[in-house]
């Protein structure tokens, strides 16, 4: 029996482990569960799996929780400080499934606990790479990496000395617009953007595909997790999604991970490590599937890449500037403040504003300086926006 937390349990991640969870409920003991405004979700399913607590981030719904969960045995908690409490109970096993900044800081109290965090989250790695696997090494934790790419990449590894890793190559969909003619991007819709050709995820994941600041965000957590240098990362469009990445080594060996556009394979890998057991994935028929094709992906089309590229390069807070200016630009096209070629343009100004005057080059070594620089951002974003707007 292992006891396992899920932050971030009503998302599609979330989901996703709940549902390997939910077949095996006589191997695990749910301690804690959080979400945000789905609380009907939230609460059925922390009864269901006899959850210690329910928490919700949001202050507003605590009565909600609370009668939600009423006479059930499960406790109800709310707010931002009740989410990073409840990853700080200790348990075996804590999946990271929050979206977005806000899943630093609890993610960060379950390694100071010396916790295995089963890491989907991208902005942990992005925003404090070196603060985290500094806490890595000082409190013995261990991070078991769930993005599909980096699941793939760690499965790889396994029995390989990193030294002799030659390259890394980091597969992408492609997104949405990966067809579209380069001049019809500018006047792309949320619609169009929202719809991923072969995963389902949540909505500001699958805009992040189209645009590619996703494998952006996956180029530095693999610069950072691996410790690999930036130039042995390489991104390759293949537009079938069944190599989730490769890991070339000295002897010229590329070994892939190849499987179905299934976010359960990398979850249950993680949920199992060290062992493998089977997983309720569909078997890849290859002589149906017949051909997997591959091509360099269009600087031009996606120049999220290239801004990318100069955080793995500068290093230190840059990812944090990156990730804000990244969030707040989203939001701004799901708004529709400004269109979808307009993200790359405020994240590129706002880090050459910001590597200009704040240097952004020295490693956070607390939570607070990542915070700061992700205000900062917000601020630099919001002024760019507003110049955009027509
Ligand atoms: P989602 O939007 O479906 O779910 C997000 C979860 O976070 C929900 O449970 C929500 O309640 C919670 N949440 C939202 N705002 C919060 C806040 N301010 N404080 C606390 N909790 C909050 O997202 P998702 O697609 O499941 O992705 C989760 C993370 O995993 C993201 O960082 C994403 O980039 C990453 N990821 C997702 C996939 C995928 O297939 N969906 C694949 C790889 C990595
Ligand atoms: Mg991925």
């Amino acid at each position: 029996m292992r006891s396992v937390s899920i932050l971030g349990a009503t998302g599609s991640i979330g989901q996703n482990t709940i549902d390997l969870i939910a077949r095996a409920p006589d191997d695990f003991a749910v301690v804690a569960l959080t979400g945000a405004a789905n609380i009907a979700q939230l609460a059925a399913d922390a009864i269901r799996l006899r959850a210690q607590v329910a928490v919700t981030s949001r202050d507003d719904l605590y009565p909600a929780l609370r009668d939600a969960l009423a006479g059930s045995g499960v406790r109800a908690a709310a707010g931002t400080a009740a989410v990073a409490d409840a990853a700080a109970i200790p348990a075996d096993w804590t999946m990271s499934a929050i979206v977005g900044v806000a899943g630093l800081a609890p993610g960060l109290q379950v390694l100071e606990r010396g916790g295995t965090l089963a890491l989907a989250n991208k902005e942990t790695l992005v925003t404090a790479g070196p603060l985290v696997m500094g806490l890595v090494r000082v409190y013995g934790a261990t991070i078991l990496p769930v993005d599909s790419e980096h699941s793939a990449i760690f499965q790889a590894l396994q029995g390989e000395d990193v030294a002799l890793v030659e390259r890394v190559i980091i597969t992408a969909s492609g997104g949405a617009f990966r067809d579209w003619p380069i001049d019809r991007l500018e006047r792309a819709t949320l619609a169009e953007a929202s719809t991923h050709p072969n995963w389902a995820m949540g909505q500001r994941i699958t805009i992040d595909s189209a645009s590619m600041f996703n494998k952006g965000l996956e180029l530095i957590e693999t610069r950072e997790f691996f410790g690999i240098a930036p130039e042995r990362i390489e991104v390759i469009v293949h537009p079938e999604s069944l190599v989730h990445a490769m890991v070339g080594f000295a002897d010229g060996a590329l070994m892939a991970h190849v499987g179905p556009p299934d976010m359960r394979h990398a979850i249950g890998y993680a949920l199992h490590w060290p062992a493998r057991r089977p997983l309720p994935v569909a078997r890849l028929d290859l002589a149906a599937i017949g051909t997997m094709t591959f091509r360099a992906p269009d600087p031009a089309r996606y120049p999220a890449l290239a801004l990318a590229r100069m955080v793995m390069q500068t290093g230190g807070l840059s990812g944090a500037a990156f990730n804000a200016a990244k969030e707040c630009a989203l939001d701004a096209f799901i708004d529709g403040a400004i269109g979808f070629q307009d993200m790359a343009r405020v994240v590129g100004r706002v880090l050459d504003t910001m590597l200009a005057r704040e240097g952004l080059q020295n490693a956070a070594t607390h939570l607070d300086e990542v915070m700061q620089t992700d205000r900062l951002a917000r601020i630099r974003a919001t002024e760019a926006i507003a110049q955009m707007k027509v």
